[in-house]
């Protein structure tokens, strides 16, 4: 046995042929990484990735590898190619900008590899541990369940799948839905994300009403109730109510309390959708506007998006344990816990959600969440609420500009304006000022609709923008302007 162990290593097929020429050349990516990171604030915000750099890409799956020198440069021709999301100009859509101190618990991970489904494993630990620090975050009970996964739309599924279990019962893990005639309800403003899990639950989206919003973009309440009453004269079940912590549109936040209580009331199962907007709760000054997100049932949001964990990692909170393991527990005998070994570790992820074999996201959350604590990145947040409060007096202030709705949080969406054109022209000329304040690189707003209005939506979770980052935007904006024909 002892000579077993004190042999000297054997490297695998995989595994380098020259483990110190391994390491420099790690080490050289990594410093080229940091490089790129530390100047993430200077330079375009995007770049189309080059013809010549795709036409490279295609080619036929090779039969014998390279050496390791050239995938390394393979690998750092395309670092300047990403999406844009780590420059502080990028105000486009919702994304996250990461944080370098990801790259350290990415390289550990990567290290580990370790398959999160289940067993007996540092790992699954970690996981459970972030899982406990949000649910006391969102003032969860303490036998709340729930999953680190890919993100929102994810976390979505799950939730979802948890109310329509609980609402049938068992029999719809075996039967289907069948003809059970269930509903559910979100605000126009909700995240499609909410239509692609009734549309997978088989439920079709047609089963989730889209209630109107009022003047500051939440669910009428009052529509939300006679919807209600009507699909029950109708013969309907109702099963779900999905109030939204941040619409994608304007970060509205719908009234959260009162949702709770309207979900009390008809015995609905309460989900709130907060993929950036339940991340004020990091914030002293801005968590107030979540109450009565303790009262939810279920709860998805993302990591990656307002908290800056790098991409992917998202995470859905369930408050009944056993309303989420009735929902996905259920395992062959090869997969059996054993109580014993590597095969305890109870509870296991895969009875929580679909997937068996998982990556270690958990892993830079939880590093991230030591590395900056609960203030930081509320103070973050709260930052990027007022800038984007400045960009509103900006356009305010400006007689070409139309701000187009309030800023609840994070989101300034505006457009525009000339006297002398039609509704259609005034979408195009929108559209191409958004258009080209990105191929231009100076920054990257992204379109949205506003009451039918094509408009220029500036999202701002970034923790790397700052007053001059929105000033750049103006007058980029007003150079646009003064030109004839865009
Ligand atoms: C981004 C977003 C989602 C989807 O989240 P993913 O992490 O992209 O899957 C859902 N709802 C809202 C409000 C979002 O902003």
């Amino acid at each position: 046995m002892d000579d077993l162990y004190s042999e000297p290593r054997r490297n695998g097929m995989l595994d380098p042929q020259n483990w110190d020429r391994f390491d420099e050349l790690a080490d050289e990516v990594l410093t080229k990484v940091i490089e790129r990171l530390f100047d993430a604030s200077t330079g375009p915000v995007w770049r189309e990735p080059p013809a010549d750099l795709i036409a490279k890409l295609d080619k036929p799956l090779p039969g014998a590898g390279q050496s390791q020198r050239e995938i390394v440069g393979a690998l750092l021709e395309l670092l300047p190619y990403g999406v844009g999301n780590t420059h502080p100009r990028f105000f486009g859509w919702v994304h996250g900008a990461g944080s370098p101190g990801n790259l350290l618990a990415e390289i550990a991970a990567a290290g580990m590899n370790a398959n999160c489904g289940g067993r007996n494993h540092i790992a699954i630990r970690v996981e459970r541990q972030v899982i406990a620090w949000m649910r006391d975050l969102f003032g969860f009970p303490d036998t709340a369940s729930g999953l680190v996964v890919s993100g929102t739309s994810m976390a979505t599924i799950i939730a979802a799948k948890a109310a329509r279990d609980a609402a049938i019962g068992a029999s719809s893990r075996t039967d289907g839905v069948g003809d059970q005639r269930l509903v559910g309800y979100v605000s126009s403003e909700a995240h499609s994300c909410l239509d692609r899990a009734f549309d997978m639950l088989g439920l079709g989206t047609a089963a989730l009403r889209k209630i109107p919003v009022n003047s500051a973009f939440e669910i009428d309440l009052d529509a939300l109730r006679d919807q209600i009453a009507e699909d029950r004269a109708a013969g309907l079940t109702p099963f779900f109510l999905g109030g939204t912590a941040g619409t994608v549109n304007t970060a509205a936040i719908d009234d959260l309390k009162a949702l709770s209580a309207v979900a009390q009331e008809e015995a609905l199962w309460f989900h709130v959708d907060g993929a950036f907007g339940a991340c004020i709760q990091f914030s002293d000054v801005h968590k107030s506007r979540l109450d009565g997100i303790e009262a939810a049932d279920s709860l998805a949001f993302d990591f990656h998006k307002w908290l800056h964990v790098n991409y992917d990692a998202g995470c859905v909170l369930i408050r009944s344990e056993a309303a989420h393991r009735n929902s996905f527990a259920k395992r062959p005998d090869y997969l059996a816990s054993e109580g014993l070994a590597l095969a305890g570790g109870e509870p296991w992820p895969v009875d929580y959600g679909p997937e068996l074999s998982r990556g270690f996201r958990a892993l830079k959350v939880w590093a991230h969440f030591i590395e900056h604590g609960r203030e930081k990145l509320g103070r973050s947040i709260a930052f990027n609420c007022e800038l984007a409060s400045y960009l509103a007096d900006k356009v305010d202030a400006h007689p070409q500009l139309q701000r187009m709705a309030p800023v609840s949080l994070n989101i300034c969406c505006f457009r525009a304006i000339r006297d002398d054109v039609s509704e259609d022209a005034l979408d195009d000329f929108n559209r191409a000022i958004v258009a080209r304040l990105q191929s231009e690189g100076t920054a990257a707003p992204s379109t949205t609709r506003i009451d039918g209005k094509l408009v220029i939506r500036v999202n701002i979770t970034n923790h790397r923008t700052q007053h001059v980052d929105i000033d750049i935007l103006i007058d980029a904006i007003n150079d646009l302007l003064a030109e004839d024909q865009l």
